[in-house]
C-alpha cells in the first residue's frame, strides 16, 4: 500500500477522528518543570479492592514525586471492561484517601492533562493508531477467534512463541480492496501494530532498579485497539505517558518482558521514552516457602484490613517505608521525632527479588509507633477507631476519659517508652483493668497463672498503703512492709537463703499486680495504684477474695 491508500484506509477506518496527533501535542505542552522534577502515576485498573502491592506502588510514586517536588497523578487504567468491576474506581479513591496517599492530579483532584480515567481517553489512542496506519504501522486484522485458537494451537504443539508475528500475521500485507471487501463484508477487526522488529537482535536498557536489562526485540504484531476500538494497556500507556509527561514510570516488574513492545511503540511513535523502575513483588512466607501475598488468601493483602484490626495508617506507612529502601529503618529509629518524609528515598535501595511482606516486623513497627505517642493522643485515636469497630467500648472510653489518659500515659516519658499497643484494638485488652466496668466483666479470667496469693498478706498491706509518696518512697515502704512479714528485700537476698524466707518482695509485687490488673505482666504497679486509688483497690481485693480463692 502506497501513503495515499494508507491516508484512505485510515480515513475509512476512523471517520470520526478529525483530530491530529498536533492537537494532543498543543494541548498537553510539556510540564513547566526542573530536570530532578519527577512525574509519577499510579495507573490501577479497577478491578476488586486495592491490594496492598498496589498500595505499595502508589506509595513509591507519591514519595519520589514528593520528595522532587514533582507531580504524582492517578490515572484510572479500565481499558479491559470485562476486568473491572462495579464501583471499582470510588474503591481506589477510597483506599488512597484512608492512606493519605493524595494524587497532585486525577479526575477528582483535576489537572491539566485529563481526562485521567482510560476509557474517557478512546478518541486520544484512535486519533495516534489513525497516524500509525498512515505511516504504516498498523494494520486492521481480521483474523477471528477460532483461526486465532487454531495458531495457537499450532504453535503450542510446535513449541514456539504464541502469537501473530512473522508468518502468522497474515494480514498484514492485505491491499485497500482487499481490506475495503472485508470492511463491506461487516467482518471484525482489530488494529494491529506493523512490528518493524527483529527477534534476533537484542535491546538493551537500564532500569531504575535492576540495573541492565537486556531483551530480545519485539517482533510481535499486537493488538494496538481491541474490535471495540479501545486501546490495549500496552497502547495506552505508551500514549498516556508520554502526554501527561511522565518521567519515571514505577510498575511491578510482571511488566518487563512486555518494554520491547513498549520501547518500540515510544520510538516509531516519536515520544521521549521514561525512565523506568521495575518494582519487585511483594512475598510473603508461607510454611517456610516464598510466595506472592496473595488476594484471596492473605487477609493483609487487602488494604481495608488494617482500618479493620486497628493498625494506624501512619504505621502502615512506616513500613511501606520500611520496605521500600533497605536503609530506611535504621534512620527511622534513630531519628524518633521526624516524619518519613524527611528520608530521602533511593531507587538503588530498592529490593531487586522479592520484597518480603512480615506482619510481625509491622507490629513491632506500629508498636514504636505507639509508642512515640501521648497517651492523649492514644486516646483519641483509640476513641475514634472504637466508635466505628467497638461501640460499647467506645462509650466506656467516654465515661472514663481522665482516667484512661493518665493509664495510657504511663511510662511515655524516658528513652525507653513502653511498647505494648500494636493496633488500636490492643488498647481494650492491653489496659483492661483500666475500666472498673471491664475489669469487673472479664475478672481473672485473662490471668492464666494457678498460684494463690496470701490474701491477708495484701489486706494487712493496704493498711500502709500510702499513695501520697514518690515511686520510690513507695518502694522502699513496700521493702520495709516485706522484712516485717517474713520475705527477703530483694530476689538476690532470697535467693541466699530460700531457707529463711516466705518470699521476697516482688512476690508481694505480683500479687498486688494481679490483684489489681489480673495479669502478671503490667506498666508501672505503682502508677496504676495511684491512679485507681484505695477505693478501687480495695474493691478488687474483694473481688479476688471472692472469685479465686
Ligand atoms: N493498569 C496496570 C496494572 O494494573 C498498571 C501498570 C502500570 O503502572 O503501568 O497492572
Amino acid at each position: 500500500m502506497n501513503k495515499e491508500e494508507r491516508i484512505e484506509l485510515a480515513n475509512l477506518l476512523f471517520p470520526n477522528i478529525t483530530k491530529t496527533r498536533e492537537y494532543y501535542e498543543e494541548k498537553y505542552p510539556k510540564r513547566n518543570l526542573e530536570a530532578n522534577q519527577m512525574v509519577t502515576r499510579f495507573g490501577p485498573s479497577p478491578t476488586g479492592f486495592v491490594h496492598m502491592g498496589s498500595l505499595f506502588g502508589a506509595f513509591c510514586d507519591s514519595v519520589f514525586a514528593k520528595q522532587s517536588k514533582g507531580i504524582f497523578y492517578l490515572r484510572i487504567e479500565d481499558t479491559d471492561q470485562k476486568r473491572s468491576v462495579e464501583n471499582g474506581i470510588d474503591g481506589i479513591f477510597n483506599d488512597l484517601d484512608a492512606f493519605q496517599i493524595i494524587p497532585d492530579e486525577s479526575e477528582k483532584a483535576g489537572g491539566k492533562y485529563g481526562p485521567y480515567i482510560q476509557s474517557l481517553r478512546t478518541e486520544i489512542y484512535q486519533t495516534y493508531v489513525k497516524d500509525l496506519i498512515i505511516n504504516g504501522y498498523a494494520y486492521p486484522c481480521f483474523i477471528k477467534e477460532e483461526e486465532l485458537a487454531k495458531i495457537r494451537e499450532e504453535q503450542e504443539l510446535a513449541k514456539i512463541k504464541i502469537g501473530i508475528y512473522g508468518l502468522y500475521a497474515v494480514d498484514r500485507d492485505l491491499t485497500l480492496e482487499e481490506i475495503k471487501a472485508k470492511l463491506n463484508n461487516k467482518e471484525e477487526y482489530v488494529i494491529r501494530l506493523k512490528s518493524p522488529g527483529n527477534i534476533n537482535n537484542t535491546i538493551e536498557f537500564i532500569d531504575c532498579i535492576k540495573g541492565k536489562i537486556k531483551l530480545p526485540e519485539n517482533d510481535m504484531d499486537i493488538v494496538l485497539l481491541k474490535k471495540d476500538g479501545t486501546p490495549t494497556y500496552h497502547l495506552a500507556h505508551v500514549i498516556d505517558d508520554h502526554l501527561m509527561h511522565t518521567t519515571h514510570v514505577i510498575r511491578g516488574d510482571e511488566w518487563v518482558p512486555s518494554l520491547s513492545i513498549h520501547l518500540q511503540l515510544f520510538e516509531i511513535l516519536g515520544f521521549e521514552i521514561p525512565k523506568y523502575a521495575h518494582t519487585a513483588p511483594i512475598t510473603k512466607k508461607d510454611n517456610g516457602n516464598i510466595r506472592k501475598l496473595s488476594k484471596r488468601k492473605d487477609p493483609e493483602a487487602k488494604v481495608s484490613y488494617y482500618e479493620e484490626v486497628g493498625i494506624p495508617i501512619e504505621a502502615v506507612k512506616l513500613y511501606l517505608a520500611t520496605i521500600l529502601n533497605s536503609n530506611f529503618e535504621e534512620w527511622y529509629l534513630n531519628n524518633s521525632e521526624k516524619s518519613f518524609e524527611e528520608f530521602t528515598f533511593t531507587f538503588d535501595k530498592m529490593a531487586v527479588g522479592g520484597t518480603l511482606f512480615d506482619l510481625e516486623k509491622l507490629n513491632n513497627i506500629s508498636k514504636t509507633y505507639f509508642s512515640r505517642k501521648s497517651g492523649k493522643e492514644i486516646y483519641q485515636e483509640t476513641l475514634e477507631y472504637s466508635k466505628k469497630f467497638d461501640y460499647n467500648y467506645y462509650e466506656l472510653l467516654l465515661k472514663n476519659k481522665e482516667d484512661m489518659i493518665l493509664f495510657l500515659s504511663i511510662e511515655k516519658d524516658g528513652p525507653r517508652p513502653r511498647k505494648d499497643i500494636s493496633k488500636y484494638s490492643d488498647v481494650k485488652e492491653e489496659f483492661s483493668y483500666a475500666i472498673d466496668e471491664l475489669f469487673e466483666k472479664e475478672k481473672y479470667q485473662k490471668y492464666d497463672g494457678n498460684k494463690k496469693y496470701d490474701i491477708n498478706l495484701i489486706k494487712k498491706y493496704m493498711e500502709i498503703l500510702n499513695l501520697e509518696v514518690d515511686n520510690e518512697t513507695w518502694f522502699n515502704d513496700i521493702k520495709e512492709f516485706a522484712i516485717k512479714n517474713g520475705y527477703a528485700a530483694s530476689p538476690k537476698e532470697y535467693k541466699n537463703n530460700p531457707e529463711m524466707y516466705k518470699g521476697h518482695v516482688g512476690d508481694i509485687c505480683e500479687a498486688i499486680r494481679v490483684i489489681v490488673t489480673g495479669r502478671t505482666k503490667s506498666p508501672d504497679l505503682f502508677s496504676i495504684l495511684k491512679i485507681l486509688g484505695k477505693e478501687r483497690i480495695q474493691k478488687r481485693i474483694e473481688l479476688y477474695t471472692e472469685i479465686m480463692l
